[in-house]
């Protein structure tokens, strides 16, 4: 199928985003890297009359560190990202979680703001922004706000961005003595995840501390399991300590079950990724 007609305008800059964005509305889809856009234009599942094509704007693109944080362009691809040294160094879990997502060919074009805004709650980089405890960095014509990424995602595919606003950046804290890992099961590699885990925590010695243990594919939005993360903290991770926090899920997922497992079967492979995951954080302690 071939999408509805639609005007297109390549944005020069921020201002005629918001300036575009006030005068169109509800009509005006903002266009990143079209890899979840273009396949809802071309189902028709959506039918904007103005697409705004940010792919101009090269100051929503780069990664740099600033004032103690990793901070990373909403426009900066997916796949440099992945090949980022100062991210491998400082945001490990987002270079781990990349391989996850899609394709080279997606992730060649796909950008971290377009997977943050569009909130889908199988996808990796809203669970990986929670557990990292990042910010997101949004901007409107009323002028740029920061939010906790616990509390950007707030539904299915809804978030805290206000009409009118576009994500900026992502920003990271560096924090010392973190671990970070991911697991996830899916029918085929790149599919969107049937289940996902990502963790961030603290190793104190042996043990772990402040674990943040974030699932995707499991609800309208990234869960954290804050039940599972207590029954863990200040444990090392051996057999016990993996079945108190594997027996804490059930207060923390009520998964719902969908085409490709039921609500059953979701919530017994979030124990299995509980236990992968909490034994990458171990090898590292080793
Ligand atoms: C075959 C296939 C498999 C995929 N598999 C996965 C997967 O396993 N995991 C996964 O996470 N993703 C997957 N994706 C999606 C991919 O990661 C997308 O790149 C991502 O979801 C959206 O990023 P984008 O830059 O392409 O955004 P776009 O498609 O351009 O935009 C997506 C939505 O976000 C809005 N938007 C974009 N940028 C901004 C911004 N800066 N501010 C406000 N709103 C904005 C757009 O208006 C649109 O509504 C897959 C895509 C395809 C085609």
């Amino acid at each position: 199928m071939k999408p509805a007609p639609f005007a297109y305008v390549r944005a020069a800059s921020l201002d005629q985003v918001f300036d575009l964005l006030a005068r169109h509305g509800d009509e005006a889809r903002l266009l990143a890297g079209g890899q979840s856009l273009v396949p809802t234009l071309n189902l028709r599942l959506s039918a904007p009359a103005l697409l705004i094509d940010l792919n101009g704007l090269d100051e929503l693109d780069g990664i740099a560190l600033e004032n103690g944080a990793l901070r990373i362009g909403a426009l900066t691809r997916q796949r440099t990202v992945e090949e980022s040294e100062e991210v491998a160094r400082h945001a490990p879990l987002l270079k781990m979680a990349m391989p996850y997502i899609a394709h080279p060919a997606i992730r060649n074009r796909g950008t971290i703001g377009g997977s943050i805004a569009f909130a889908d709650p199988a996808a990796e980089l809203p669970a990986c922004a929670v557990a990292l405890g990042a910010q997101i960095e949004v901007q409107g014509a009323q002028g740029p706000r920061t939010i906790e990424a616990d509390r950007f995602f707030r539904a299915l595919y809804e978030t805290d961005l206000r009409p009118g606003e576009v994500v900026t950046a992502v920003t990271i804290p560096k924090r010392t003595g973190y671990r970070s890992a991911i697991a996830e099961l899916a029918r085929r590699h790149g599919d969107y995840a049937m289940v996902g885990l990502a963790a961030h925590a603290r190793v104190d010695s042996r043990a772990l501390a402040d674990v943040r243990l974030v699932f995707f594919g499991v609800g309208a939005k990234p869960v954290r399991a804050h039940a599972a993360g207590v029954a863990i903290e200040g444990s090392e991770v051996d057999e016990a300590s993996v079945a108190a926090a594997q027996a804490a899920l059930a207060a923390d997922l009520e998964p719902v079950g969908d085409l490709h497992a039921s609500a059953a079967t979701k919530l017994h492979l979030a124990g299995v990724l509980t236990a992968r995951v909490l034994r990458q954080l171990a090898a590292w302690v080793r």
